[in-house]
């Protein structure tokens, strides 16, 4: 960020390119002081679109980390617009972050948090899981919750439907047959399976591997919005129906949800299939991957 060069040359004169340097370093230090493991890659446009609202919030170089807005180089939305959200005080003093409900094409609400309080809640979360009896006939059969696993500062999650019977042993998502394909995946991405979050839409493992019933899936809905809300992905990648109806709160299939980015608050969603149904429809695989390539493209990785 200190060389100059960084900076595309047909920038406006207007434009002071030292006080957008250093606009740029006060909020590289306090994204990294917030945790911020990647930015999203910029172009002038975006800079210029950037720069427009950080100074429409009042926001200055010298404000300190506690009085910038919550991850203002996070909250990108579906239309390439810089949102920010006002501050409020979301976390209680046991690090516990109440989360965002309602409307999910609304911002999320309150603070980014940082790492370590995210990983405070969610450890939190995870006990209070453990203990859930919310749904008897699933609790009285379990071996283990499935919480969900990765990064606290995910890129991507992975949205995944129920847990299964190695899942349901470990007491981690996605570690059989469908789990393996589900790491290639996220490999072809290039990613490492501990770069991203992984996490279903039920903790409990459904008897006889049957999808999750209405009624489970409304009690375990406060505890993935909890995570969801946390972790703040720039996408969600909804793995299969169940998913995808759930998180996006529809009723329409893979086939016509596929294809285009949809939104849950700040994040962007993709709808691909299921890697079980990979494994019994291979064929499939390709379009799968043309869905992960259209995220990729969107997130400028290289591929
Ligand atoms: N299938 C899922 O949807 N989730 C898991 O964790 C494992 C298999």
């Amino acid at each position: 960020m200190s060389n100059q060069n960084h900076l595309p040359q047909n920038l406006p004169e207007a434009i002071d390119r030292q006080q957008i340097l250093e606009e740029a370093s006060a909020v590289a230090r306090h994204l990294r002081d917030a945790g911020v493991q990647w930015l999203p890659t910029a172009d002038p446009r975006q800079v210029k679109t950037w720069r427009e609202r950080f100074e429409s919030t009042g926001a200055s170089p010298n404000t300190t980390p506690e009085e910038q807005p919550r991850s203002a180089a996070t909250t990108v939305t579906g239309n390439d617009k810089v949102s920010f959200a006002e501050p409020s005080q979301n976390v209680s003093a046991t690090g516990s972050n109440t989360h965002t409900e309602g409307n999910i094409h609304a911002s999320y609400s309150g603070k980014s948090l940082p790492i370590d309080q995210r990983h405070a809640c969610l450890t939190g979360l995870a006990k209070q899981v453990a203990n859930c009896e919310k749904c008897p006939n699933l609790a009285s059969k379990r071996n283990k919750t499935v919480f969900g696993e990765g990064s606290v500062s995910p890129r991507v999650v992975f949205f995944g439907e129920a847990p299964g019977a190695d899942e349901d042993r470990s007491g981690r998502p996605f570690v059989g047959a469908a789990g393996q394909l589900l790491t290639k995946m996220i490999e072809a991405c290039k990613f490492d399976r501990s770069d991203v979050y992984i996490l279903n839409t039920i903790k409990c493992r459904p008897p006889n591997n049957r999808n999750p019933e209405q009624e489970e899936k409304s009690n375990c809905r406060e505890y993935y919005q909890i995570q969801i809300d946390t972790l703040r992905p720039e996408y969600i990648i909804c793995l299969g129906a169940v998913a995808a109806q759930e998180l996006l709160q529809s009723k329409a299939s893979v086939g016509s949800l596929r294809g285009r980015f949809h939104r849950y608050h700040d994040s962007k969603v993709l709808v691909t299939y299921h890697p079980a149904y990979l494994l019994r429809e291979p064929t499939r695989k390709k379009a799968a991957w043309q869905d992960l390539q259209m995220m990729l493209r969107d997130a400028k990785i290289d591929f």
